[in-house]
């Protein structure tokens, strides 16, 4: 099993986010381990240059008001893969 940092999920497999997008110069630059639906949530809801603007820490991502309802939402779910 692997763990969410951010919904604090247990799931089948995680991703590498990195906090700074490697676009914007992050490629060798801190990771944090990431369900399917979340990464997926993050990126389709913040662009590289304002997750690499606004939000470079975990934390600041947990709180980012946008992901709020979908956090409450996905928390208690067993849900490995999102489709959009
Ligand atoms: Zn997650
Ligand atoms: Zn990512």
């Amino acid at each position: 099993m692997a763990y969410c940092e951010l919904c604090a999920r247990e799931v089948e497999r995680t991703s590498k986010h990195h906090l700074l997008p490697k676009q914007k110069g992050g490629k060798h630059t801190q990771t944090v381990d990431l369900c399917q639906p979340c990464h997926k949530t993050i990126h389709h809801t913040f662009t590289n240059a304002v997750l690499a603007r606004n939000y470079t820490t975990l934390e600041s991502l947990r709180e980012a008001e946008q992901m709020q309802a979908y956090l409450e939402w996905i928390r208690p779910r067993k849900i490995e893969r999102l489709n959009f």
